[in-house]
């Protein structure tokens, strides 16, 4: 398979074809059809596999298909991540791959002053990665709505599940619209990630890698 086959917009595959990425990775060549056709998806996938191209670039894909605004203090498309480092590491990626796209993204996440991120919130972003703590407290505040937001992505969630996160992680997803896509990725499937899936993912295609 080769990217032009997959269905991505052109800027995407010229920012795909400017980062020397050739072929699409395993996981990329399955999650990217199914995402881009408005599936959910359930990933059992490790760091390595190109697993963050594969929901960055259908994200950033459907959000340009789709030029609308994100009113104030909202987001399009959430990314949770574990970590602080895993949050900007993904929000590279998306300004990577979305060089081309005229799109917008933040990073929320805790250990830092929450001042910037208030203010980059303040007027609406098209993608936001953030570690679930600090989302939460943005959410508490006001500062942040999650009712707009139509697609959700749980990176390394059995790293979030290790950390304590699970409890905030149920918190964000119930105050989501059911009108999303939701993504879940992990490296294992432990019990309460698997029910995490079953209550959160609809009819989810599964890529194993
Ligand atoms: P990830 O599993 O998302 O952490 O990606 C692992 C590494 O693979 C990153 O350095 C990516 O830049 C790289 N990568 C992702 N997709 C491809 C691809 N299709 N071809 C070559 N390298 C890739």
């Amino acid at each position: 398979t080769d990217f032009a086959t997959l269905g991505l917009a052109e800027p995407l595959l010229r920012a795909v074809a400017a980062e020397g990425y050739t072929t699409p990775t395993p996981i990329q060549a399955q999650a990217i059809p199914a995402l881009l056709q408005g599936r959910d998806l359930l990933g059992i996938a490790q760091t390595g596999t190109g697993k963050t191209a594969a929901f960055v670039l259908p994200t950033l894909h459907r959000l340009m298909g789709r030029p609308e605004r994100a009113p104030r203090g909202t987001c399009r498309a959430l990314f949770l991540a574990p970590t602080r480092e895993l949050a900007y590491q993904i929000n590279e990626c998306v300004r990577a791959y979305g060089r081309f796209a005229r799109l917008s993204s933040a990073v929320v996440v805790g250990g830092v002053r929450p001042g910037p991120q208030v203010k980059a919130l303040s007027t609406g972003v098209d993608i936001l990665v953030a570690t679930p703590g600090r989302l939460l407290d943005h959410v508490g505040t006001g500062i942040l709505r999650l009712d707009f937001t139509e697609v959700v992505v749980l990176d390394e969630a059995d790293h979030m599940l290790d950390l304590g996160f699970l409890p905030a992680i149920r918190r964000i997803m119930a105050r989501l619209h059911g009108e999303r896509q939701t993504v879940l990725l992990s490296a294992t499937m432990p019990a309460p990630i698997r029910a995490l899936a079953n209550d959160f993912l609809r009819d989810p295609c599964e890529v194993q890698i």
